[in-house]
């Protein structure tokens, strides 16, 4: 088996170590024998819609935001494309608000977005900021998924809410917008996210359900074998984990 993934943007969507994500899926799979591909493609690049299985963008500060934003509208319908034709996508924070309908910045700036989760994003007063942890219905095991947050967007479904999927719900932190205690959006098998951390680093179960969404779209059902050699992996989820009663308690 082959996974053959783009990373978007990777010189300006590459807040507190997203690119770590894809270091994550790429051993996770090698140690399973599957031979994995990364492409980087960035501004005035052409994107073509039948050649991976997954898309990874992650966060950019507002300024950068601005200058994906214009490139990204052009590869937009390329990548509605690919995900028609079934592949995956994860995207976090600042990548995640531009596939959505819009950002409007603290100096209302409005960046439009792909439109690809039914969801808008408007700065607030205040960051949301710190350590957050969310329940994710679809993993294998009920053990939450950790990270760390840092965004003044907040982001909303759109009306009607029909379309609008929430990755998870909030155990402790923000997420979408720190009022109804939803985080992420899912559609399809594209995954928007607020967690950074880098996110996939302490969380074996999100990172091993992300590469099945993958590679399931060319190869049919996937059953990726456990990996016995990941408790160090598991010992970061648990020390965060740790870190969260301790915060509490505070
Ligand atoms: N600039 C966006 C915000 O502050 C995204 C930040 C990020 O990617 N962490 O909401």
């Amino acid at each position: 088996m082959r996974l053959r993934i783009c990373h978007l943007y990777p010189e300006l969507l590459n807040l507190y170590g997203d690119r770590g994500n894809l270091l994550v899926l790429q051993r996770r799979a090698e140690w399973r024998g599957i031979a994995v591909e990364i492409n980087r493609i960035s501004l005035g690049d052409t994107l073509a819609p039948d050649k991976y299985d997954l898309f990874f963008l992650g966060g950019g500060s507002d300024e950068d935001q601005g200058i994906v934003a214009r490139d990204l509208l052009i590869k937009g319908p390329y990548l509605q494309e690919a995900l028609a034709r079934g592949a995956a996508l994860l995207a976090i924070c600042g990548g995640y608000q531009l596939l959505g309908r819009y950002y409007q910045t603290r100096t209302n700036e409005v960046f439009e977005g792909v439109g690809l989760f039914p969801v808008f994003t408007i700065a607030g007063d205040k960051r949301l900021k710190g350590n957050i942890a969310i329940e994710v219905e679809v993993l294998s095991t009920p053990l939450p998924v950790v990270g760390f947050e840092n965004h003044i967007g907040k982001t909303y479904p759109e009306r009607p809410r029909e379309g609008f999927r929430p990755l998870g719900r909030i155990l402790f932190g923000y997420g979408n917008n720190g009022e109804d205690g939803t985080e992420g959006c899912v559609y399809g098998r594209a995954i928007g996210t607020y967690l950074h951390g880098p996110l996939l680093a302490k969380n074996p179960h999100l990172a091993d359900y992300i590469l099945t969404l993958a590679l399931e779209a060319r190869y049919g059902k996937v059953e990726l074998r456990p990996l016995p050699g990941d408790e160090i992996e598991w010992k970061a989820h648990e020390a965060f984990l740790r870190r969260f009663s301790k915060e509490r308690r505070r």
